[in-house]
Parts: C-alpha cells; sequence; structure tokens
C-alpha cells in the first residue's frame, strides 16, 4: 500500500516514511492510495476476538510493508496492555438504543492514547532498525500534549517537545504533561494562546533552519496518519458488540480536527455497516455551519466547557474532500489556495454526497452542562463535557430501529470545572494511578512567543 497527498504534488510514500512525516511537501495531507475491504463473512468471524487481536486484522493491511504480522501483534498486544479496562474500549448504555464506547481508560484519561500509545511504539521500533533519532514537536490545548508525552517518554530515539499556552491549560492537563520528567521530555509554556503555540509549529515544518539538519521532524497531532488508522478499530470493536455487520450500528462524535469521526468513515468504506456517522460540535460549530451551507469559513475562536473541541479550522476534513471531489488533487489544491483569501463554497456535488455521509448538531455550553446533569439523574452516568455534546447529538439524530453508539471521548475527572458547573454535588475522582497528581514535582521552561527562540531551545537541549 502506497500513501498519496491529498494535493496530488507530494511524492507517494511507504508506510514507514509516512509515519516519519507530517504535512505532506504540497502541503496536503496522506492517505492510503487503496482502502482494505473487508467482507461481512470475515467481519463476521471477529466478533469473539479481544481488541489487540481485533486491531491485528484490520491494520495490518495498513503497515504490511514495514512489519509483519507477529512484529505487529506483539506491538499491539503490548500497545493496549496499558489500558486500564480488560476490556480496554468498554460499552455503557445510558438510554434505549443509545450507548456510549468509553475511549478513556488509557495513561491521560482521553481516547487520544488509543492512537499516540500505538504511534510511539511504532516510531520507536521504526527508529530503531533505522538507528536514526528524530524530534518530535507538538502545540496542546489540552490532552493531545499530555498523550504524546506517555506515548513517547520511553522511546531513546526520540525527544519530544510540547508547546502549550502559559497559564491557559486546565491543572489536570498541565499537570499531566510537566511531571512526566524524563531527560527526553520537554515542555515548553509560550507566552501567547493556542493559535501562538500551533503557529510556531506549522512555522518550524515549514521553516527548520535553526534546527540541527541530521535529525527528522516529526509531527503528533491527527495530520499523522498513523493516528487516524488506529481509531478505525473501535468502530468495529463496538459495531460487533452490538450484533455487526448484521445489523447497521450509528456514532455519533464529539468532533474538534475531525480526526476521530474520519476514522469512522473509513470503518464504513472497509465494509462496516454504519448508518449515521453525526458530528457533534460545541459553539466552534465550523463543521456544522458547513453542513447546513456548503460554506467553509474561518471563524473566530471562543473558549467552551469542552477545550479539546475548540477548533476553527478542521484539517482532516481535507482527507474527506479529497474522497468527495473524486480524489482530484489539483481541485484540492485549489480550493485551500483560495481558503487563504476567502470562504469555500463547495459543489452541489459534493456536499450531496457529504450529506449522505454524515449528519451534524451543535450544542452550547449550557446545553452541555444540563446533559451532564440529566445523564447523571437519568442512569447515574458521569459524562465529561465532550461526550455529553456527543450524547445530545445522538438523540437528536438517533433513529429508533439502530443503535446509537456516542465515543466518550474523556474522563470526566479531566474537566472538574464543567462538572462543577453542570450542579453536581461532587468533584470527579482521578483514577488511582493520577491520584497523587497535584503531589507530583513539575518541571517546565516558560518562553517567548517566537520560533527562533523556540528552535533554539530545542537544539540546544537534545537528550536522545
Ligand atoms: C481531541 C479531542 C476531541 C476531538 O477529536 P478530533 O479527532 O480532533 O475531532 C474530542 N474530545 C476530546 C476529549 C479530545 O481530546
Amino acid at each position: 500500500m502506497k500513501y498519496i497527498s491529498t494535493r496530488g504534488q507530494a511524492p507517494a510514500l511507504n508506510f514507514e516514511d509516512v509515519l516519519l512525516t507530517g504535512l505532506a511537501s504540497d502541503g496536503g495531507l496522506y492517505v492510503p492510495d487503496r482502502l482494505p475491504t473487508f467482507s461481512q463473512e470475515q467481519i463476521r468471524s471477529w466478533r469473539s476476538l479481544s481488541y489487540p487481536a481485533l486491531a491485528g486484522e484490520i491494520l495490518f493491511p495498513f503497515v504490511s510493508e514495514t512489519f509483519t504480522r507477529e512484529e505487529l501483534d506483539a506491538i499491539l498486544v503490548d500497545t493496549y496492555s496499558v489500558f486500564r479496562h480488560d476490556a480496554v474500549a468498554p460499552m455503557v448504555q445510558i438510554a434505549p438504543n443509545q450507548w456510549v464506547l468509553e475511549l478513556f481508560h488509557g495513561p491521560t484519561l482521553a481516547f487520544k492514547d488509543f492512537a499516540l500509545q500505538l504511534l510511539g511504539r511504532l516510531l520507536d521500533e521504526v527508529l530503531k532498525r533505522r538507528q536514526q533519532k528524530i524530534m518530535i514537536l507538538g502545540a496542546t490545548s489540552g490532552d493531545t500534549g499530555s498523550a504524546a508525552i506517555e506515548g513517547c517518554r520511553r522511546c531513546d530515539n526520540i525527544d519530544i517537545f510540547i508547546l502549550h499556552p502559559h497559564n491557559r491549560v486546565s491543572d489536570v492537563q498541565r499537570k499531566q504533561m510537566t511531571t512526566v520528567l524524563g531527560e527526553n521530555i520537554h515542555n515548553l509554556a509560550v507566552k501567547g494562546n493556542f493559535d501562538d503555540c500551533q503557529a510556531i509549529v506549522k512555522a518550524t515544518f515549514n521553516n527548520r533552519s535553526g534546527l540541527p539538519s541530521d535529525r527528522g521532524l516529526v509531527a503528533v497531532n491527527s495530520i499523522n496518519w498513523a493516528r487516524i488508522m488506529a481509531q478505525i478499530v473501535y468502530y468495529f470493536y463496538a459495531a460487533l458488540a452490538l450484533g455487526g455487520p448484521d445489523r447497521p450500528v450509528s456514532f455519533s462524535v464529539p468532533t474538534g480536527n475531525f480526526g476521530d469521526i474520519f476514522a469512522g468513515y473509513l470503518a464504513k468504506q472497509m465494509g462496516l455497516p454504519i448508518e449515521q456517522l453525526v458530528i457533534a460540535t460545541n459553539k466552534n460549530d465550523v463543521l456544522h455551519k458547513m453542513m447546513s451551507t456548503g460554506v467553509y469559513d474561518k471563524m473566530s475562536l471562543e473558549a467552551s466547557l469542552s477545550p479539546s473541541m475548540d477548533i476553527t479550522v478542521s484539517s482532516n476534513f481535507e482527507r474527506l474532500l479529497f474522497d468527495v471531489y473524486d480524489r482530484d488533487g489539483a481541485q484540492i489544491a485549489a480550493l485551500f489556495e483560495q481558503f487563504k483569501t476567502e470562504p469555500i463554497q463547495f459543489s452541489e456535488q459534493a456536499m450531496t454526497r457529504t450529506r449522505s455521509l454524515f449528519a451534524s448538531h451543535r450544542v452550547s455550553d449550557g446545553e452541555t452542562c444540563s446533559e451532564i446533569a440529566k445523564l447523571w439523574a437519568d442512569c447515574a452516568y458521569l459524562a465529561d463535557p465532550h461526550s455529553a455534546i456527543g450524547t445530545v447529538a445522538a438523540r437528536v439524530h438517533g433513529r429508533a430501529q439502530t443503535p446509537m453508539v456516542t465515543l466518550a471521548t474523556a474522563h470526566a475527572a479531566k474537566f472538574p470545572g464543567a462538572i462543577a458547573q453542570a450542579g453536581l454535588p461532587f468533584e470527579p475522582a482521578l483514577p488511582q494511578h493520577l491520584a497523587d497528581l497535584f503531589e507530583r514535582e513539575e518541571r517546565y521552561d516558560v518562553i517567548d512567543n517566537d520560533m527562533a527562540a523556540v528552535q533554539a531551545f530545542m537544539s540546544s537541549h537534545l537528550a536522545a
């Protein structure tokens, strides 16, 4: 399998090189040149598999030029052994025909562990073989940073640099990053906001003149294909548990950068009977607006109770556009060239296709709080604000005959402020492995909002 860019100009790569890349050189995102598909019979035969065994069946076609099946299976068993629930991704019923798929039992309590625990291990293996060292650079407004650090902390060949906006992430989120004390872990608190952090990362990927030339620079946000790939698995896992493939299942997905729900779309293309995919957004509703109007426009960012979805440009949406525009890279390149200066108006055909694949719903902060309170009152279920947005959208769009699964993307203890605002009379407890988080030693450096300063810091702090 080869990987090609959504903008049609960059060279095709194999899995190993895609793993070690961020953006394609033409500014596009890498996608497989063709998807593996599975028959209903094949999918049915996976019904009793464990999570890592199922992951092996689904992911092997994507990586088979780099890993043998035995190597992949060993990595997957190791990856998902760090999750703190025997089912890895357990399901809980919250209403007739309504389920939540709990994706927060990994080390950092958000679904990003599913992909980043795997990414760290895949990188480690490939770098050992190549005897190569790399730098990872990422910006975080919350969950990505800690999940990336946890995923890569034991990799001797990786220095990981994570930028977060100084004094603008929650205490739990900051502590989850800054209390990991490895020599190769570098937390930088940038004197600016999240957009400033993101801008430094993007600028560095475009111009890395201040960095040592013999080190690769790798992205860990969801433009990295391996992250999307890992997330396909739990759609199959949930559907199989609810009677799939003999019965279609629907999913509601709290959405920011469109990575998680795009993985659901891929599962459907690969043969899993999925009836509906619901894009659930908070007040940063660029995707919901696009679904309603056919226009994709820039918006200004508003802070919400679900900070991990506070995003105004959903990068992975480009991967979907590539498909709905019949994989015409030149057309995608032209659309995003236009987007630099004006909104994109999608073609009628592109919108018809997109609307046949996805529904969308926007949920305000007030509704998020009422939903957290409702779930607690109805069935003593404690939802975090992101997951609660998903369950509202699930109820609005759910159909009587089809099981609806909301992806529960984070643990409530990460967002005690929202739980308090919802009026629940207790503070959600951190799981045992994080219970002493607030007593742990923290380490981070405060740095100016300046790309050159960040690159100079990186060059002088390499430990790997
Ligand atoms: C990252 C994140 C999301 C959004 O996922 P995307 O793949 O960016 O759409 C939703 N909820 C939580 C808790 C997250 O950390």
